[in-house]
């Protein structure tokens, strides 16, 4: 467990002298739980509308964006932003808006009546309103190498680093939609790209389908998994497995993309909000959640969209909601 305002040394901040958080303070408006682009978005918003805003970042301050190398496609920074600079920049941003940043877990939350709770290892802290920014982590494949060539050839977004990966031949791993539609976008950069699915159907849906199946940039690999990836300073290339007949085969390949799925960071919440079938918190109007005075934002809902600037956009949306609520509920 990470003591309050420590492990994201990284993240620390500044000249102006961020905000210290007041370690004995823990009645807040608004608790944030999550410190990824919903998060610090949500906390800007909350804050700048006058509440007295509580972000607990979790074990990774800055979320997804922090594992990243150059962000291009966030708008505001022509010559694009490293994602560990971009999430400090936020972090700041909404430090000097007033919002109290805690570098701690949460590890319980009571959301049966107001005000709600949330639990660290250490303190128990209370709030009229509670935004859920806890995110999404990409699944991984836990294979030799995965780990070691992150960032060196093995990506988990497509849409956010494909660019890099021009006239390469290329694997994408998955047979969803996303693997699908991942491989589709790269054609425009690769010279090749290698579709490796454990089964000989899809799941994706059948328009994206026959788009894949008549690029012929594309080419299929069916009943196999990628079980080693190999290199030097990045990653060089892929041994394959035939999951019927147990044949390998070694293709030399720039890059490496997973695309088998998502993980919503929702344990903590399956008991008291409404989750689907694979974990996502399900909205039940705007960003509200089935609780009153709850409300989601990010990744932690988005099955879709899954980008920085998407999620800023629902830790927006959420904020704006939260001050709705808060108004309306004033006397209470
Ligand atoms: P998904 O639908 O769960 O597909 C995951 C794929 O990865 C499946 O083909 C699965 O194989 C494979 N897989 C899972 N674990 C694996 C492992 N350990 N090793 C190898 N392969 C593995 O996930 P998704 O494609 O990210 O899509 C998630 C949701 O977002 C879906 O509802 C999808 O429709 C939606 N989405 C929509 C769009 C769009 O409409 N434009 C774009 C992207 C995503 P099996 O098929 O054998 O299970």
């Amino acid at each position: 467990m990470m003591a309050a305002d420590e492990g994201a040394a990284v993240l620390e901040t500044n000249n102006d002298g961020p905000k210290i958080p007041d370690k004995k303070k823990t009645k807040f408006d608004v608790i944030i739980i999550g410190a990824g682009p919903s998060g610090y978005t949500a906390g800007i918003y909350c804050s700048r509308a006058g509440y007295d805003t509580l972000i607990l970042s979790g074990i990774l301050p800055g979320g997804q964006l922090v594992n990243t190398t150059e962000v291009e496609n966030y708008p505001g920074f022509e010559n694009g932003i490293m994602g560990p600079d971009l999430m400090i920049d936020m972090r700041k941003q909404s430090q000097r808006m007033g919002t109290t940043i805690i570098d701690d877990i949460a590890v319980d939350v009571d959301f049966r009546r107001a005000p709600y709770k949330v639990l660290t290892g250490s303190e128990e802290y209370e709030s009229r309103a509670v935004i859920i920014a806890t995110g999404a982590n990409p699944k991984k494949m836990g294979i030799t190498g995965e780990e070691e060539f992150s960032g060196k050839g093995v990506s988990y977004c497509a849409t956010c680093d494909g660019p890099f990966f021009r006239n390469l031949e290329l694997i994408v791993v998955g047979g969803g939609d996303s693997a699908i539609e991942e491989a589709t976008f790269l054609t425009k950069f690769a010279t090749r790209v290698h579709v490796v699915h454990r089964r000989d159907e899809l799941r994706a849906s059948k328009v994206m389908q026959e788009r894949a199946m008549n690029n012929e940039k594309i080419q299929f690999h069916w009943n196999s998994e990628v079980i080693e990836i190999n290199g030097d300073e990045k990653m060089q290339q892929a041994v394959l497995k035939n999951l019927k007949t147990n044949e390998e085969k070694t293709i030399k390949v720039g890059g490496l993309f997973v695309a088998i799925g998502h993980q919503p960071n929702t344990e903590l919440f399956k008991n008291q909000i409404d989750l689907d079938d694979e974990g996502y918190i399900v909205l039940k109007n705007k960003t509200h959640t089935n609780m009153e005075g709850v409300f989601a934002a990010g990744d932690v809902h988005d099955r879709s969209y899954r980008q920085a600037i998407t999620a800023a956009g629902y830790g927006c949306m959420a904020a704006i909601d939260v001050d709705k609520f808060l108004t309306e509920n004033a006397d209470k």
